[in-house]
């Protein structure tokens, strides 16, 4: 079969390798139907996550039909259509059974190693790195999908690809880190990041009841696509963040505070950016935590910063004493994906939100190659792609 693999840092190809096949009783494959980039792809194209080897196959966000099934799985047959979130879980751990889905206690292959880089292991994720179970991506024809008896979501007929593609990953991302926020309905909610997860952000916190969200990028036609939700925005290059959002709260600053960019921030003319970029070219530092320090320093005493954006190890000049002293409260994680998908696919059935509003280019997986590019360096309003294998 054709997939998209990863070669090392700008260099993901489209190959021809292996099929896959049934390993345990419970999988399943999967013929895709659609697949996406995620933000999450950038930082393996961009080679800030270490723990990639050259072939992997990229993508954690598909969904197709199941063409064939291992013989202990009773929740799928030959010909369902499923969305598979991109957190592999067993269902029945510590963690399963309490919905954490994401730190699944068994679905990663290389336990051993994540419990030495974080202490404890972390779920199993399709094609992200071995520290995560070195599972073959979705950005391919075929999956094989472990424990499919537990994590993909069947979808009703009647519903497009491009409706339901988005529950594997960004929509529950952006709701989940809506939902940390504990949303008050006179919160003003600040969205840092206006890619395709802060733009989830933001439709959760309203849907949530928010009653103001702002919404930090420079990027025009991202920033576009937030107004059109009914976000504030702040282009950060053209103005100051922290004293803006000030003005907009009378000096209070926001009540909650959600950090959609990671590891990957960018920043205009501040000394702590060039700082960062230094010490992580040199490998002194793996994460540029700009993002994450202006919320700090910004976020209304008291306040939540809720984080869906990926960090992967160790982040310098964090200024623990104000988020200390101010009493905020963090919350983040990789999404627990399955906690979330039977209310979303309830809310698109009802039409509260269609999720393809995020879609600016379709094209076929063989050229994925160009556009992860086009994706990374938001060419032609590059927001978010999706592949059709
Ligand atoms: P993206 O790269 O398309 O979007 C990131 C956006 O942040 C860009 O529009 C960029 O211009 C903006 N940005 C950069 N520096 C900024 C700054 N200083 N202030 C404000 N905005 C800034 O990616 P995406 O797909 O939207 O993903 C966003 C983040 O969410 C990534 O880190 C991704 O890895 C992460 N993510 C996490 C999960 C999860 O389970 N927690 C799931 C999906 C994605
Ligand atoms: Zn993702
Ligand atoms: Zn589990």
């Amino acid at each position: 079969m054709r997939a998209l693999c990863w070669h090392g840092k700008h260099d993901i190809r489209y190959d021809t390798v292996p099929d896959p096949e049934i390993e345990d009783g419970r999988d399943a494959i999967i013929k895709v139907t659609s697949c996406a980039i995620c933000g999450s792809d950038l930082h393996l194209y961009d080679g800030f996550m270490p723990g990639m080897e050259s072939g992997d196959i990229m993508g954690h966000e598909f969904m197709g039909e199941v063409v064939e099934v291992g013989r202990d799985n009773k929740k799928l047959k030959v010909g369902d259509r499923v969305v598979v979130p991109f957190t592999i879980c067993c269902g029945e751990c510590y963690q399963c059974r309490r919905g954490n889905f994401s730190v699944c206690e068994r679905s990663n292959r290389n336990k051993d190693v994540a419990d030495k880089v974080f202490g404890h292991t972390t779920a199993g994720l399709f094609g992200y790195t071995h520290l995560t179970g070195g599972y073959p991506g979705g950005q391919a024809e075929y999956v094989r999908v472990p424990f499919a008896d537990v994590t993909p979501v069947k979808i009703p007929d009647g519903l497009t690809d491009e409706q339901v593609l988005f529950l594997g990953d960004i929509f529950p991302t952006g709701w989940q880190a809506a939902v940390n926020c504990e949303i008050e309905p006179t919160d003003t909610v600040a969205v840092w990041g206006a890619g395709p997860v802060g733009q989830f952000c933001l439709r959760s916190a309203i849907l949530l009841g928010a009653q103001r969200v702002i919404m930090i990028d420079n990027v025009p036609e991202r920033l576009t696509m937030a107004a059109a939700a009914g976000a504030v925005t702040i282009n950060f290059d053209e103005e100051s963040v922290v004293e803006r959002l000030n003005e907009l709260t009378q000096g209070k600053g926001p009540d909650k505070c959600i950090d959609a960019v990671g590891l990957e921030a960018h920043a205009t003319g501040s000394l702590d950016a060039v700082y960062d970029r230094v010490k992580q070219a040199v490998m002194l530092e793996t994460d540029r935590p700009h993002v994450l320090r202006e919320a700090i320093y910004v976020c209304r005493p008291g306040g939540i910063i809720s984080i869906p954006g990926v960090y992967g190890g160790i982040v310098d000049k964090l200024p623990f004493g104000a988020a200390m002293n101010k009493s905020l409260t963090f919350r983040m994680g990789q999404t627990h994906v399955n906690r979330w998908t039977d209310d979303l696919l309830a809310r698109i059935e009802k039409g509260e939100i269609d999720p393809s509003f995020v879609i600016t280019h379709t094209v076929s997986l063989s050229e994925g190659p160009e556009y992860y590019k086009t994706f990374r360096d938001k060419h032609d309003g590059c927001i978010k792609v999706v592949l059709k294998p």
